[in-house]
């Protein structure tokens, strides 16, 4: 059976820019953060949001502390009456009305000024049509359907509109029966280029395949449209929330089937899904499950550090107390575990979550062991470095409860930086007696940009899954095209510093950086792996380094 999954499912960047936004103010500000209305129409990303304290209310009214709250209006956009009043109520508040509903505000407004009647096609209840009707004045009509597109009455001249995310075809219906009808019509197709694609996509997908899934919030205008699209160009059909939704039956005798998702269905729902049919499908084998089992949960992170810290005392032409590298990477991977698995759950690649949430329990078990192992592993060398050891471990467990009070941008991606080059630097340094060598130094910045690149990496493929992300992550507060940009010049820092380490490792080494510029290249053409296999990838050649 073949399965098609539609390039232009998940959050639309409209979508994307809120959520970014009301995150951003949840970390950054001590203010009590509301939204006007629910952000999404989606439950486990509005469950998220309210874990972060983030609260949906339908009028300003509901909100009694002024002083010492933020409002944030959200993609959809409001009419301009009800901006003044937030304005006048003396609020804080922030707008991210999606600049493409703005462009339709514009255009209607322009044209209102000008005398035209404005004419909108949408779903006279959603609220971005309430928005844009504000914009029109008095002089407006509502229509949804052919029909009442033939009943409207005879106009002079008239704007016609649509909610950005209109069904297309309908459109043009319309404007067939409004060219003949209005004197002088102005056309404005408003439907944004974001719903334009994934309704193309979805025809030209629907047609072919034997079934097509659609993944949204059964409340979502746009799921709705979308699946209604899909109803009337494939064989069938079916709308679901989540993988929970998905049955075995559904799959009988079918060759083809076409994933989809609406606007506000974030990635990791639809790889959740995608999942479940697969595994419907092909009946995953036992290597792949323990496969996953070890990257999601993080054991192989801890591989990945011994990697790294083998390197460490290659450089320094000696071979590593096994027990000792041992203990330090179990520390690392502990500080991983610990921190995955106190995650929220919504925020999470469905694997990830399933693991965690099915084993969290073991799984943290596992990083209580590796720690205590750790501990007792390094008093084997002395207490200094069982010392050493905990002056990591202690933070590195409360992390999660401290970051906040610390305010500081990319704090998650420069704590593990540091924390790896602590470990696997500083700690070897010191029982070698190197602390004063220059090929320490060079270590520091090895592992420093190694680990940095790792970080990075994940953050993006965290967000390229539209896992809500915090300003924790560079990305987050770099933005995609400057991460690039820093990922490049790390990259050339690491091909820099790679060179002299050719003395110990040979020329192997200089493919880290290559490897690593492929990956780049990859995730901006959009071909990477699914999540776990990618952070397989990600961490591979430190492991692969203690082969060479
Ligand atoms: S659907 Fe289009 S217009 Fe609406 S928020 Fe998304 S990108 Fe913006």
């Amino acid at each position: 059976m073949k399965i098609i999954i539609a390039k232009n499912a998940g959050f639309c960047p409209g979508v994307n820019n809120a959520i970014n936004k009301v995150i951003e103010l949840s970390e950054h500000s001590t203010k009590k953060i509301y939204t006007l209305g629910q952000l999404i129409h989606n439950n486990d990303v509005i469950k998220n949001l309210e874990e972060r304290g983030i609260v949906a209310v339908n009028s300003i009214s509901e909100i009694n502390d002024i002083k010492t709250s933020i409002l944030v209006i959200r993609a959809h956009g409001i009419p301009p009456e009800l901006e003044e009043k937030i304005k006048e109520s003396g609020i804080e508040y922030v707008d991210a009305t999606c600049p493409l509903v703005k462009n339709a505000h514009r255009i209607i407004k322009e044209y209102s000024e000008k005398g035209y009647t404005t004419i909108i096609l949408g779903d006279k209840e959603h609220a971005e049509v309430i928005g844009l009707k504000g914009y029109a004045g008095d002089n407006c009509f509502v229509i949804s359907s052919v029909e009442e597109a033939e009943k409207l009455p005879d106009i002079e001249k008239a704007n016609l509109v649509s909610q950005t995310t209109q069904e297309e075809e309908l459109f043009e219906r319309v404007v067939n029966i409004l060219t003949p009808k209005i004197k002088e019509l102005i056309i404005s197709n408003t439907i944004c280029t974001p719903t334009k694609l994934r309704q193309k996509e979805t025809i030209e997908f629907s047609k072919i395949a034997d079934i097509v899934v659609v993944i949204g919030g059964k409340h979502s205008a746009n799921t709705q449209r979308l699946y209604q699209i899909c109803k009337d160009m494939s064989k069938e059909a079916v709308l679901v929330e989540n993988e929970n939704d998905i049955t075995d039956d559904l799959f009988k005798d079918k060759n083809t089937v076409f994933i989809t998702a609406g606007a506000s269905t974030p990635a990791w729902l639809i790889s959740g899904v995608e999942k479940k049919i697969r595994g419907i499908i092909y009946k995953e084998n036992i290597f792949r499950k323990f496969f996953k089992f070890i990257v999601a949960s993080g054991i192989f992170t801890g591989f990945a550090a011994l990697g790294l810290i083998s390197v460490v005392y290659k450089s320094f032409k000696t071979s590593p107390d096994i027990k000792f590298a041992i203990s330090l990477s179990l520390v690392l991977m502990a500080a991983h575990i610990i921190n995955r698995s106190s995650e929220k759950e919504a925020n999470e690649n469905n694997f990830r979550k399933t693991i965690f949430l099915k084993y969290n329990r073991e799984i943290r078990y596992i990083a209580y062991i590796s720690i205590i192992l750790s501990i007792l592993l390094s008093l084997n060398s002395g207490i200094l470095y069982t010392i050493l050891i905990l002056l990591f471990a202690l933070p590195a467990m409360v992390y999660r409860k401290i970051k906040k009070s610390l305010k500081i941008s990319a704090i998650k991606d420069i704590f593990i930086t540091l924390g790896w080059v602590y470990i696997i630097c500083f700690i070897p340094a010191i029982s070698l007696h190197k602390l004063s060598s220059p090929i320490f130094y060079s270590n520091i910045l090895l592992i420093f940009t190694a680990s940095l690149i790792r970080n990075i990496f994940i953050g993006i493929l965290q967000k390229k899954n539209d896992m809500i992300i915090t300003n924790e992550y560079i990305y987050f507060c770099l933005g995609e095209k400057r991460t690039f940009k820093l990922l490049y010049i790390i990259l050339l820092v690491l091909l820099f510093i790679s060179i002299p380490y050719c003395r110990y490792f040979s020329i192997p080494i200089l493919f880290l950086p290559v490897y690593y510029f492929i990956m780049i290249f990859m995730m901006k053409k959009g071909k990477s792996p699914d999540i776990i296999l990618s952070e397989f990838l990600i961490e591979l050649p430190f492991f692969a380094i203690i082969l060479v």
